[in-house]
């Protein structure tokens, strides 16, 4: 997903559409449709507030899918790491 605001990989968290929902992927290995966001909660409030996740991915988020998805995002945005 470019939206812009970084250019570092490193920085960027890939989300995946599995069979099993919605899931943000640490790794990379999944296989699947995916997204990346960045790890700023910003971009992650966009993502997911605004749909654009739901449009890069081509599906509907369901509650827990998104509630998932923020706790990840609560967890892992605005750090270095
Ligand atoms: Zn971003």
């Amino acid at each position: 997903m470019a939206c812009g605001t970084t250019t570092n990989k490193r920085g960027l968290i890939r989300i995946v559409r599995t069979a099993d929902g919605i899931v943000a992927d640490p790794t990379g290995k999944l296989d699947g449709r995916g997204a990346y966001v960045c790890a700023q909660s910003a971009c992650w409030d966009g993502a997911l507030g605004k749909g654009r996740l739901e449009h890069s991915l081509k599906v509907k988020l369901t509650a827990k899918d998104a509630d998932a998805l923020r706790a990840y995002a609560t967890t892992h945005s605005g750090g270095d790491r």
